[in-house]
């Protein structure tokens, strides 16, 4: 039996007939276990419309009680985190654990816009000119729309729609039409925390949905997480159509291991990073720069580590869940292929191997490749699946020199003993999240989260300080009570006194 997976309008859930819908799978067993339906672009203008009208009372609402609704918010995920994991370990196949975990980082930003009193204070000078003051406030946009990928159903969603609420905007929220029910759950929470209907939405889609947003007059910011594509067609729409946008795109991280590393710890981060949620993060770890010296010993402990992994259905406490989709299963199988057809040595293949679910689950065990050289495909491409690939280089130099010329800058990192190497690197390092002996380097929630060239379009990372810069506009007042020595005539420019 299939689930049919509805929009979330006005706090309601949209019960009419859909002209289209997209098919949603358990990974494990390869069943189809939902329908969702996809938004038309008239369907969306409704969606906006009712936010639109519901934003003006958000948008008045005392900072006081969008805490406590933000608050109420934190508590109910909090209690229900459980139930949104089991969601996305069904729809995504993410193993349970990693499911929970995603949550519990997204829970976080919620905590953070818990603070919007204090985050939205602005600065106040008084007496700039004799008797005349300035000020700085923030107002929220009005109506903003989130669009998210399908690797974290429901943190990336997290990252911007409690801030945005808190803010004082609407949010229309399109998440993947390949997982969707997990943003659908969370979104729900929101009346149930006294968020006055409307204010925040979710409509499914594809693209769409997603022109409707991006042209749409009174969607006045998108926030997009990706792949690098559409990432840039997002930005470069959205913006043509007057919007802020931050488009945040793929990915492809190096960890660089230096000969004085502790090789166990180093392997095991490579392990952890390069196949966890099935190498489907953005952060995920895909190329292991390895100096030459050290490179066999560290390539034999990695895969002494991998013939443990188990790989299997993400609610039988397997490591490794399957990969989201049949046809994305396929397209990585694709990259072993050419992997091998270009020489790699294919160290341990995830093609072959016993997996712990469905016969029809969209099952890839781990895979890793050593020797690979930059003009590969799977050194240059983003994969997005379990396959590591070591490549070997004489010196920090070349590694450095190596991670620098990719054209993604999402995330990095280093392992090592020597501060000061680990220093040069921070420092020297074109990428905008930096691990030292930390492999996975995903700021806290009351930092920024964003890469740099083609992992991030637009100048704003994801929560934290900039995130309510995001969602909010500053104006400036210049103030001045009338006294009576202020008369007379004076067409010159304002002038300080
Ligand atoms: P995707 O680009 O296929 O889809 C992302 C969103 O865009 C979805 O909501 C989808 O419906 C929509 N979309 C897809 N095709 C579109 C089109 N032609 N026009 C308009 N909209 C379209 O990405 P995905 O496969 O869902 O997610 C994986 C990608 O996301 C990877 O590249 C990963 O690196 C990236 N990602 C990046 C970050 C980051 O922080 N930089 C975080 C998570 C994921």
């Amino acid at each position: 039996m299939t689930t049919r997976i509805t929009h979330l309008i006005g706090g309601r859930s949209w019960e009419g007939a859909s002209e289209r819908a997209g098919d949603v799978h358990n990974p494990a067993t390869g069943a189809l276990t939902g329908r969702v339906d996809l938004a038309s672009a008239e369907l969306v203008g409704q969606a906006v419309a009712t936010a639109k009208a519901a934003w003006t009372g958000w948008a008045g609402t005392s900072l006081a009680k969008r805490a406590q609704v933000v608050f109420a918010f934190r508590e109910l995920l909090n209690a229900r985190k459980h139930e949104i994991a089991a969601l996305i370990t069904a729809e995504h196949g993410k193993v349970l654990d990693d499911a929970l975990g995603e949550v519990t980082r997204g829970l976080e930003v919620a905590e953070f816009a818990c603070g919007i009193p204090h985050l939205l204070k602005g600065g106040f000078s008084e007496n700039v000119s004799t008797r005349v003051d300035v000020y700085s406030i923030r107002q929220p946009l009005g109506v903003v729309a989130v669009i998210s990928p399908f690797n974290f159903p429901a943190m990336v969603p997290l990252w911007f729609v409690p801030i945005a609420i808190a803010c004082g905007n609407a949010v229309i929220l399109k998440p993947s039409e390949k997982d969707p029910s997990a943003a659908v759950a969370v979104a729900r929470l929101w009346s149930e925390a006294g968020l006055p209907d409307g204010v925040m939405n979710v409509v499914h889609g594809d693209k769409e949905a997603v022109d409707a947003l991006l042209t749409h007059p009174d969607v006045r910011a998108v926030s997009f997480v990706g792949s690098t594509p559409i990432a840039r067609y997002v930005y470069e729409t959205g913006t043509a159509h007057g919007k802020r946008v931050q488009a945040l795109g793929g990915a492809k991280n190096h960890m660089l291991v230096l000969p004085d590393a502790d090789l166990d710890l180093a392997a095991d981060a490579a392990v952890n990073a390069g196949f966890g949620s099935a190498g489907e993060r953005c952060m995920a770890i895909s190329a292991l720069v390895a100096i030459d010296t050290i490179a066999d010993e560290l390539v034999e402990k990695i895969t002494e580590r991998m013939r443990k992994l188990r790989t299997g259905d993400g609610t039988r406490g397997c490591d490794m869940g399957p990969l989201v989709t049949g046809r994305h299963r396929d397209k990585v199988a694709g990259y072993v292929e050419e992997g091998v057809a270009a020489g790699a040595r294919l160290v341990v293949d995830g093609r072959e191997g016993d997996f712990d679910g469905g016969e029809d689950g969209f099952w890839l065990g781990p895979t890793l490749f050593d020797h690979v050289t930059p003009d590969m495909s799977i050194y240059r491409d983003e994969i997005f699946g379990p396959v590591l690939s070591v490549v070997r280089v004489r010196s920090y130099d070349e590694g450095l020199a190596l991670i620098n010329a990719n054209p993604y800058g999402n995330g990095t990192a280093v392992f090592t003993n020597d501060g000061g190497a680990a220093r040069r690197f921070q420092n020297e390092v074109e990428v905008g999240m930096v691990g030292i002996n930390v492999p996975i380097p995903v700021p806290v929630s009351y930092y920024s989260f964003g890469g740099w060239k083609n992992s991030l379009f637009g100048d704003t990372h994801a929560h934290g300080a900039e995130g309510v810069h995001f969602f909010t506009r500053g104006k400036v007042v210049t103030s001045r009570w009338l006294d009576p020595s202020h008369g007379g005539l004076n067409l010159g420019f304002p002038q300080n006194d």
